[in-house]
């Protein structure tokens, strides 16, 4: 059987990068699965889960070479199509992708030492970001 739980986090919007790894590893812990995956997915098309080392100076790298790669301040059509901004917030998460799987061994995230799980929002605003997690295993 597939256990479903929903995490509610805040962020800033432009990139705020949020390490999410403990709520991903409580769902595991609450769960009745020793041996597994984890899948973590934002609904949204502006936001993006993904995992980095999350150390201040790499969280502000990201930010400026996601303005690098994917600028905000050029023209999007979708800006035309219902007059908002944030054509770059889509790109941005469209490249990233909205979910990610973790394999856990004995209730154990199966993650690299300097690895974490993170929510990235790039809307142009605040949002209250849902987190879906789904613990499948055995
Ligand atoms: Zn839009």
């Amino acid at each position: 059987m597939v256990e479903f739980y929903r995490v509610r986090v805040r962020t800033k919007g432009n990139t705020d990068v949020i390490d999410i790894t403990q709520h991903v590893a409580d769902a595991v812990e609450k769960s009745n699965k020793k041996d597994g995956i984890a899948v973590v997915f934002v609904p949204g098309s502006t936001a993006a889960i993904t995992t980095i080392e999350y150390e201040p100076n790499l969280v502000k790298d990201i930010k400026n070479i996601m303005e690098k790669l994917v600028p905000s301040n050029i023209e999007y059509l979708h800006h035309k199509t219902w007059g908002d901004d944030n054509g770059s917030s889509h790109i941005r998460a469209s490249i990233v992708k909205p979910s990610l799987t973790v394999p856990f061994q004995n209730k154990e995230l199966l993650l690299g030492t300097w690895q974490q799980i993170v929510l990235m929002d790039f809307d142009t605003r605040e949002r209250e970001r849902e987190i879906i997690i789904q613990i499948i295993g055995e």
